[in-house]
């Protein structure tokens, strides 16, 4: 028996989301996530008009990195939004290829704590930003990794990372993460129905056990995904 998507009625569903216990068809599957990464760059303020945005590709965050490439500038379609792409070699068969302009980087790879790997990523892409004169960032970073970082910075005792995230110069561009309004398990769904090849991150980042921790907790609280990343940025005022 097919079951019908739950937001249309009309077509067969392809995927359950376990969050809201919805059954969605492809279509409503990409308004979704559209409807959804639409807002997060609507509710930052960041982008205005005739903005200059770069999209900012990582291998630490590899699916992530193509299901933003793919869905950002297509939300950004009907605006004057000037798009380049940055991206590390060896993701450039896997990426949007219609955007205004192409920069691909050298991939260094990233090492240390978690936070530290991220820390260097938005410093790299930062650097970029700056020499390719873009007034915004858009970073794929998920939310249960920004979660996991600051989770193992808590355990190790570096409570000057969690700081660390928090400080920036005022003219440094302003950062938006396009997907941290959807669950982990959404933009995994997303990438299978696409064809996006569910690659793993690339670096020697170290987590110290604290995404085993989170996945232990998460099927019985998935808003844990979502809450516990402001309880973090709520410690991370007192470090
Ligand atoms: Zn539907």
């Amino acid at each position: 028996m097919t079951v019908k998507c739950s937001i249309c009625g009309k077509r067969p569903a392809i995927i359950y989301r376990s969050s809201s216990g919805e059954y969605i068809c492809r279509n409503c599957l990409e308004k979704v996530v559209r409807k959804n990464v639409k807002r997060t760059l609507a509710r930052s303020r960041i982008l205005k008009a005739g903005s200059n945005i770069m999209l900012y590709a990582t291998w630490l965050a590899p699916v992530e990195s193509i299901v933003m490439t793919r869905v950002v500038p297509r939300v950004e379609a009907r605006y004057k939004t000037r798009i380049t792409l940055a991206y590390p070699e060896g993701m450039e068969s896997l990426i949007f290829q219609d955007v205004a302009e192409r920069s691909p980087y050298e991939w260094s790879g990233r090492k240390g704590f978690l936070a530290e790997c991220i820390l260097n990523d938005i410093g790299h892409a930062r650097s970029l930003c700056e020499s390719k004169g873009c007034d915004a960032i858009v970073t794929p970073y998920p939310r249960l990794m920004l979660v996991k970082a600051g989770l193992q910075a808590v355990m190790a005792g570096r409570t000057d990372l969690l700081k660390a995230s928090r400080q920036y110069h005022p003219e440094d561009p302003p950062i938006v993460n396009a997907l941290s309004g959807l669950e982990k398990e959404l933009i995994l769904q997303y990438a299978y129905v696409n064809n996006i090849p569910l690659l793993d991150p690339a670096g020697s980042c170290d987590d110290l056990g604290a995404g085993d921790v989170l996945m232990s907790i998460l099927p019985e609280s998935r808003e844990v995904e979502f809450s516990s990343l402001k309880a973090l940025v709520e410690l991370s005022k007192f470090s």
